[in-house]
């Protein structure tokens, strides 16, 4: 039997992984596959929080961008993370393994308000947590909002699902001879400024010591290969 490299995982899907080819939304046959992929390592025995973006939906800066108010705007951006987290939830539960959503912003009607407390509950009640609503502030991305709850719930790894298998020299759908990362530091990433995460959610990782793997949504398996310590990724840590 494979030996499991984590435990407990944050894994961070943009709300562009949801939209499959469509220009805007969620695509359930792309929600149903990557809740396939949750479920299968929920089965393996791994306790897995999920953070899910809403750039398919919202974004504030758009909003900025045309003279509107950010502020207006990040909230919007939150809420298209609550409709993205109750999909996933939906496509989890019905694939056979138990869901909560927990939103950073309480809208009781639809979900529970998260606290860590109430979700260091449900991982020992063995339910996979979607976090919706990123970290309930404007001015801040989910990747931050993923970095933060990897912290306060004490995971071993914070798992991102980018468009590409990796952290890459350049980008390897423009340049040809672009190499992809094996590792990296925190520090690295930084200092180099690769476009990972921003470099809040980078900080966050580095100060409280959490690897971040980048790995391809696209590639079906991932998902479980990297918990298993297996295919390709960039991992960032030290
Ligand atoms: N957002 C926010 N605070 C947060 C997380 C998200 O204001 O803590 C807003 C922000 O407007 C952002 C939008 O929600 O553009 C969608 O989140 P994000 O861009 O991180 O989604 P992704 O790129 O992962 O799909």
């Amino acid at each position: 039997m494979t030996e499991l490299k984590y435990r407990r995982v944050l894994l961070k899907l943009s709300g562009e992984a949801l939209m499959g080819d469509r220009g805007f939304g969620i695509d359930p046959k792309v929600v149903d596959r990557l809740a396939g992929e949750i479920v299968e390592a929920h089965r393996l025995g791994i306790q897995v929080g999920v953070v899910v973006g809403g750039g398919n939906i919202f974004r504030g800066v758009s909003v900025a961008a045309d003279g509107g108010d950010r502020t207006t705007g990040d909230y919007l951006g939150m809420l298209g993370t609550v409709m993205n987290a109750l999909a996933m939830r939906s496509a989890i539960e019905r694939l056979g393994a138990p869901a909560v959503v927990l939103s950073a912003i309480a809208i009781p009607a639809l979900c529970e308000t998260f606290t860590q407390r109430e979700a260091l509950r449900h991982f020992a009640a063995n339910k996979v947590i979607v976090f919706a609503a990123g970290t309930g502030n404007p001015f801040f991305t989910t990747d931050s909002g993923a970095a933060l709850r990897a912290a306060e719930m004490d995971c071993d790894a914070l798992l991102k699902g980018t468009q590409v298998d990796g952290v890459y020299t350049a980008d390897p759908k423009k340049d040809p001879t672009a190499r992809r990362y094996e590792r990296l530091t925190h520090q690295e990433v930084l200092s180099r400024n690769l476009q990972v995460m921003d470099a809040a959610a980078i900080a966050l990782a580095r100060d409280n010591k959490i690897p971040v793997v980048v790995f391809s949504v696209h590639e079906h398996g991932a998902f479980v290969n990297v918990l298993k310590g297996k295919g390709l990724c960039t991992v960032i840590d030290g």
